[in-house]
């Protein structure tokens, strides 16, 4: 079954909003077998509606429509499908009660604008809104569905769930599509590419589809298949085959982050772990305590940007800040070393790097960065030159920094 999706809104096209409200679409109805075959996102305007209508109801069998629903003259998506449809404007009882209530319950006066919000059109079905006040509306013409939603995510997301949904997956015949995903940390789409190149070959050849999805330091490969769960078990086996070459990188499959595979081994291992971050200044710790339950293994953390610090709270030497700069492998190690003393921890992690801009010397170009983990019995270090964007740096030395305590954690 064919759905589009249209998002309507000027503050989407000009990118003061991302549209989110697509992707979840997106995805919640891929996952219940719905063929999604375009998306479009138009402006608050009559004709660019009206147009977009016609021209999917071609070729889509439902058309989920977001955005416009308020009570502000800015928002027309009723009253144009209301003349689109045919129908006339009446006042829907229980919508009005509803809305009523909503303003009473916050004890805010009720408006006559908000009466409006309880006008729909006559013939369609009222999809009610219990996060908000425009209820959703689910229309049905020869033999297609159209449905419009609130674009408030919040609100587009209840009704979605509550109403929208289970109807859907009754009328719904869904395609066989089966997906999974593998994630790895430190290593580009070009080179997995190369390095991979026979076994990517395999996946074709076995009908199965690929795709590379890279983002700042990692990379996910998703391979599917539209013949279903039939195909699950060789999925399984080419993500056994990336992970025997690739062990290094190859972290995990799914949704699950790199610092909740972590905070997972840090738990099975019964070890604790904090940070003494320079470069990082706290976003390694913000990683770690991004997940739940995360004070069963980590401790906290210093940040000591300036070289001062560095001497106060961890005391590095002062000969060696001046001997060899406080991004190298010297100044990092007495940092994690230290730091886990200091903190009482089994693994201290430290960061030391030029994010850039500024502060690069010739023999340290920006993206030079330093990371040690320090144990009871020994420190590992490891030196990378990553980009010229300061973000992208201090995202890839997290990511980096975590991927290096998960090979120290699994034993390799
Ligand atoms: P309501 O009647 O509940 O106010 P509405 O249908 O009038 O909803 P809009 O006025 O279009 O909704 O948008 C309300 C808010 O929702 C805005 O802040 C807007 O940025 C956000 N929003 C709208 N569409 C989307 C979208 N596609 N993705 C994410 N946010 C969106």
């Amino acid at each position: 079954m064919k759905v589009s999706i249209i998002s309507i809104g000027d503050e989407l096209l000009i990118g003061q909003t991302i549209n989110t409200n697509a992707s979840w679409l997106g995805a919640e109805l891929s996952k219940r077998g719905a063929d999604i075959s375009r998306i479009h996102t138009i402006s608050d305007q009559e004709n660019e509606i009206i147009q977009t209508l016609d021209c999917t109801l071609k070729r889509a069998d439902i058309v989920i429509i977001t955005g416009g629903l308020g009570p502000t003259q800015d928002d027309i998506t009723k009253n144009v499908l209301t003349k689109y449809f045919q129908d006339e404007l009446v006042i829907h009882h229980e919508t009005l009660e509803r809305v009523r209530n909503f303003f009473t319950q916050r004890n805010l006066p009720f408006l006559d604008v908000n009466i409006q919000q309880a006008m729909i059109p006559k013939n369609c079905i009222v999809l009610n809104n219990l996060e908000g006040t425009a209820p959703g509306m689910w229309f049905e013409k020869d033999g297609k569905i159209i449905i419009s939603l609130p674009g408030v995510p919040h609100e587009m997301k209840t009704i979605m769930l509550q109403e929208v949904l289970p109807r859907i997956e009754k009328i719904i015949s869904p395609i066989k599509y089966y997906s999974k995903t593998a994630n790895l940390q430190g290593i580009g789409e070009s080179y997995i590419a190369e390095k991979m190149k026979i076994w990517e070959q395999s996946i074709r050849e076995n009908n199965l589809e690929l795709a590379y999805l890279p983002s700042t330091g990692l990379v996910r490969l998703r391979i599917s298949s539209k013949k279903g769960n039939e195909d699950v078990e060789r999925i399984e086996n080419f993500f056994h085959e990336l992970q025997q070459a690739l062990p290094n990188n190859f972290y995990g499959v799914g949704d699950e982050t790199l610092a909740q595979i972590v905070g997972k081994l840090l738990i099975k291992n019964k070890c604790t772990v904090g940070t003494a971050e320079s470069c990082t200044a706290g976003d390694l710790a913000a990683e770690f305590v991004s997940i739940p339950n995360a004070s069963t293994y980590f401790k906290g953390g210093i940040i000591s940007y300036s070289n001062e610090l560095k001497q106060q709270l961890l005391h590095v030497n002062k000969n060696n800040l001046e001997t060899y700069g406080a991004v190298s492998e010297q100044v990092v190690t007495e940092m994690a070393v230290n730091g886990r003393n200091i903190l009482s921890v089994d693994y201290c992690i430290a960061t030391s790097g030029i994010a850039g801009p500024t502060g690069n010397t010739t023999s340290k170009p920006i993206g030079t960065t330093w990371i040690a983990i320090a144990s009871k019995d020994k420190v590992i270090t490891k030196k990378f030159v990553f980009e010229q964007n300061r973000q992208r740096n201090i995202r890839r030395t997290v990511l980096s920094a975590l991927n290096m305590i998960r090979l120290i954690l699994v034993g390799s």
